[in-house]
């Protein structure tokens, strides 16, 4: 089985960033936007304020204690001209979510906004996708992954999974199946797969069993298992039978932080 390695695809995208990032008039800065207490979000915006500053990209984190201090932060920075993207980081009620919508789609840098989504689903060149969603793409076209009349099974319904790679896996001629919990005979689904890209959140739940010979493999999952992280995939399990997988650390999440900055950078460029 070969590996799809994350780090040489994210490697990829970010080739360029300090040159894209010298040679833009706007200076990228970015606001996250959150409500405190979530201990597996701070560990996931530390992570992208640790790349921005890497990258000499603006940085500002307003975590709130209640929903209404949210608020109050949201329109401090809505119409900040000096701030050129907005993330709002997960855990939050569906209200305070959706205030994204209320901010230009070029500064959803997510691309979690209804107008992003729209955007995606009717083919329009300047949509976001939501970064998970992509990087799966990503790695699919890095590795000359042809989708043409390919069966492909995705498992997950998600927002930022499921629901965007729709539109992104049908204009690259796939036939597309979307899986989820109520899903009836889910193993004959991924049984007939091409492709079956799980995004599920359980720890190795697709096994050998569940897939056909020379199957490729992507997996967005991220679980704790024993101290250890590990996919939605059993890649032990399915290596002698499957023809490509993307590993889990080091696939999937490593291209989704490398394609959140390429749309922090591509946000600064709509003024030019
Ligand atoms: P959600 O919890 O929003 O969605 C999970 C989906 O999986 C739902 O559609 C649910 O179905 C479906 N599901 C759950 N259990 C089963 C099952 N037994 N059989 C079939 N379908 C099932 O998850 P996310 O999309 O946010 O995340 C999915 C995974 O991806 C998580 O492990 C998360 O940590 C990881 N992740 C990884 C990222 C990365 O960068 N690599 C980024 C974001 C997430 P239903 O709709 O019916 O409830």
């Amino acid at each position: 089985m070969q590996i799809l390695d994350g780090k040489v695809v994210a490697e990829n995208i970010k080739n360029n960033f300090e040159h894209q990032i010298s040679n833009l008039k706007t200076k990228p800065n970015i606001a996250v936007l959150g409500i405190k207490g979530d201990e597996a979000s701070d560990v996931y915006i530390k992570r992208i304020e640790k790349n921005c500053k890497k990258y000499g990209i603006g940085f500002n984190l307003m975590m709130a204690e209640t929903e209404e201090q949210f608020r109050k932060n949201f329109k401090k920075i809505k119409n900040d001209e000096k701030i050129t993207g907005i993330m709002f980081q997960q855990p939050l009620s569906k209200e305070l979510s959706n205030l994204i919508n209320e901010i230009p789609s070029n500064k959803d840098i997510e691309g979690v906004s209804h107008s992003n989504m729209g955007k995606l689903f009717m083919g329009e060149k300047d949509a976001i996708a939501p970064c998970t969603s992509k990087a799966v793409m990503e790695v699919l076209d890095y590795y000359n992954i042809d989708l043409t009349g390919k069966k492909v099974v995705v498992v997950g319904r998600s927002n930022i999974v499921g629901k965007p790679l729709i539109p992104q896996l049908l204009q690259k001629n796939a036939t597309v199946t979307i899986c989820h919990s109520k899903t009836e005979n889910l193993k004959e689904e991924t049984r007939n797969a091409d492709v079956v890209i799980m995004a599920i959140g359980k720890a190795k739940f697709l096994k050998n069993d569940d897939i056909k010979d020379g199957a490729i493999l992507i997996d967005v999952g991220i679980n704790f298992e024993n101290g250890k992280i590990v996919g939605d995939i059993d890649f032990e399990d399915v290596k002698e039978k499957a023809l490509m997988c993307t590993p889990v650390p080091g696939g999937i999440g490593t291209i989704t932080n490398a394609v959140l900055i390429r749309n922090i950078i591509e946000a600064c460029k709509v003024d030019m």
